[in-house]
């Protein structure tokens, strides 16, 4: 059976393309195997009307109103090929079963990648976040932490400045600041430890210090983390679709990418700044330009 959109991922920039193609009553399949980026986390933060919720909750509301819209299925399957195909593109699921569409877009979102710091995992999303945005303000004037390895350090500590007057940046052994950073930040009262970090203290996710590999020890009540990441499924790039210097899939105002009948929405195509509400409007746009470019092909047939 041929679909006029399938969407990969049901994250906010997926789920928000789904309702503004259910509301222009284009049949579409939804693929989603719930394994969102912020899924370690208990609240979401920034999303006006939506401050606080839990992203389990934001996915119920999300589905009770995607299924207002009967042209519209959601599929809990993992995509695990995308090709090609004479009139649009040959999809295959987990399970094995092969679906056509003549467009897709592109909503599959980041994975992340942590530093190698032990039982990092027991704290991110707990008391340990990758955005001052999204988790700033519960933090706000705590003994923080920074932990970054890259050159985003020195960024990424003014940033979190606002929030907290005491920030340790810690670049857990493989420090790329330079010296007049690391002076500009003491000079705020910023100070940098470039040792490895041997293990972090605190139950139940909540960080109550750090201990270093020489044996130190530091106080901090929580704080953020610079994670790597990569693109959470590879189709973009197999089927050709440009990508920018941060590695996002280039897109236009309407969410096209280069490559015709491809959409692009999300953390997938912006990657940073990285908030729901941001993934939304995504997914909005990538909708619209679904529809308006099926319309100009149907229209005058
Ligand atoms: C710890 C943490 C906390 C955060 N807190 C906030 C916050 O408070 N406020 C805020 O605005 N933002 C927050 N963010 C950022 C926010 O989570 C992302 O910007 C947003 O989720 C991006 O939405 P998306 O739809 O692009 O991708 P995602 O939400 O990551 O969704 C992608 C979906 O695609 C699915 N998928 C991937 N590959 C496939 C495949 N092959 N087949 C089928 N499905 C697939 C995944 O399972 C997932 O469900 C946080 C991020 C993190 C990491």
């Amino acid at each position: 059976m041929w679909i006029e959109c399938a969407i990969i991922g049901g994250g906010p920039a997926g789920l928000n393309a789904a309702l503004v193609l259910g509301r222009s009553r284009r049949n579409v399949i939804l693929f989603d195997h719930n394994k969102p980026r912020n899924a370690v986390t208990h609240q979401s933060h920034g999303f006006i009307t939506r401050d606080g919720i839990q992203p389990s909750e934001f996915r119920r509301l999300a589905h009770q109103d995607i299924a207002k819209y009967p042209s519209v299925t959601i599929k809990p399957d993992k995509v695990t090929e995308v090709a090609k195909s004479t009139a649009g593109f040959q999809l295959t699921t987990g399970n094995g079963v092969v679906y056509y569409a003549r467009t897709i877009i592109l909503a599959a979102g980041l994975k992340e990648m942590l530093p190698s710091v032990p039982n990092i995992q027991d704290f991110y999303g707990k008391s340990l976040f990758s955005c001052p945005y999204c988790d700033g303000w519960e933090l706000r004037d705590k003994p923080l932490v920074l932990i970054s390895e890259g050159t985003s350090a020195f960024h990424g500590a003014k940033i979190v400045y606002n929030w907290s007057r005491n920030v340790l940046v810690c670049t857990n052994g493989s420090n790329k600041l330079n010296a007049d950073q690391i002076a500009q930040l003491g000079r705020k009262g910023i100070q940098v430890n470039a040792h490895r970090i041997k293990s972090l203290v605190g139950t139940n996710g909540q960080l109550t210090a750090i201990i270093f590999d020489n044996h130190t020890k530091a106080d901090c009540i929580g704080g953020f983390v610079h994670p790597q990441w990569d693109h959470a499924a590879a189709f973009g790039e197999a089927l050709g679709c440009s990508t920018n210097e941060s590695g996002g899939f280039v897109t236009d105002d309407f969410g096209r990418t280069s490559v015709m009948g491809v959409y692009a929405a999300g953390d997938a195509a912006i990657i940073a700044p990285a908030q729901l509400v941001i993934a939304a409007g995504e997914g909005s746009k990538a909708a619209i330009g679904v529809n308006t470019d099926l319309t100009s092909q149907d229209f005058d047939r």
